[in-house]
């Protein structure tokens, strides 16, 4: 009975601690916030927040000395292997929708904060249509023209060709898609940074036999890294660089679901 109570007392001060690290011990962890799109008529959902409720974000963030990178710095950190600035956190974008630069980009001059937008490259200054699914005539894509104007605050990534879940399509079309990006990037002159943000999240996990083979594809083509859904806090420098954890930012999140999604990456605390 002594020792199972003990055993008890020794697992919860484990427990303590892990959650005294990522509570406090803050140079070495890495915030990844996933957000979409911004909405300025009161709109929102999973994929939207509206821009007053960004604004109050972007508030807390600056008020509790929050500081933004984009993951090229990550990457300098990474090779002159010394730990991340205190309370660094990466906002990321997916997709590139015009709200993007009509909404983002001035507010990230206003705060002087950085982003990362991970576009569709096959869809620049196009209407959405994720390969057919997904078709919406309202929703466009950032052109190449406000692609090289946000360059001074937005960093760009990957997001695939066309949208395409890659657990869904075999190894050559994911080679493919990968190529069609870099050709793009090439003919454009685009200065976009080797990280993938998987669509809707989908990559081969842990226990697929299929995951070796796809992570050694994503280095063959360049690809520095690799970003999934966890809604955890990274530990830097990454233990896998194709398994980045992003905490995703919704549109119903209030703003007491939004600080506790930044200080423990998930919303409960056990
Ligand atoms: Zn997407």
């Amino acid at each position: 009975m002594i020792y199972f109570a003990l055993l008890l007392l020794i697992g919860f001060l484990l427990f303590l601690n892990s959650q005294f690290k990522i509570l406090y011990a803050s140079k070495n962890k890495l915030r990844i916030l996933e957000y979409h799109s911004i909405s300025i008529d009161g709109f929102q959902d999973q994929i939207t927040i509206r821009k007053d409720q960004i604004v109050e974000q972007f508030e807390y963030l600056k008020n509790n000395k929050y500081r933004t990178l984009w993951l090229s710095e990550v990457e300098d950190f990474k090779n002159k292997g010394i730990s991340l600035p205190p309370k660094s956190i990466v906002l990321t974008f997916d997709d590139g929708f015009l709200d993007n630069y009509t909404q983002l980009f001035p507010l990230l001059k206003q705060y002087q904060f950085k982003a990362i937008c991970f576009m569709v490259l096959g869809k620049i200054g196009q209407k959405v249509d994720w390969n057919g699914k997904y078709i919406n005539d309202n929703m466009v894509l950032m052109n190449k023209q406000q692609l090289i104007e946000i360059g001074s605050h937005i960093e760009l990534g990957f997001h695939t060709f066309k949208h395409d879940n890659y657990t869904e399509i075999s190894y050559d079309e994911i080679e493919n898609d990968l190529q069609l990006c870099q050709e793009l990037i090439k003919k454009e002159n685009l200065n976009v940074f080797p990280a993938l943000a998987y669509t809707y999240g989908a990559y081969y996990r842990k226990k697929d036999p299929n995951q070796k083979q796809f992570f050694e594809l994503l280095a063959r083509q360049g690809i520095k890294y690799g970003l999934r859904i966890g809604n955890r806090i990274n530990i830097f420098p990454f233990k896998n660089t194709y398994e980045i954890q992003r905490i995703d930012i919704r549109g119903a999140d209030s703003i007491n679901t939004f600080k506790r999604k930044v200080i423990l990456g998930r919303t409960k605390l056990f």
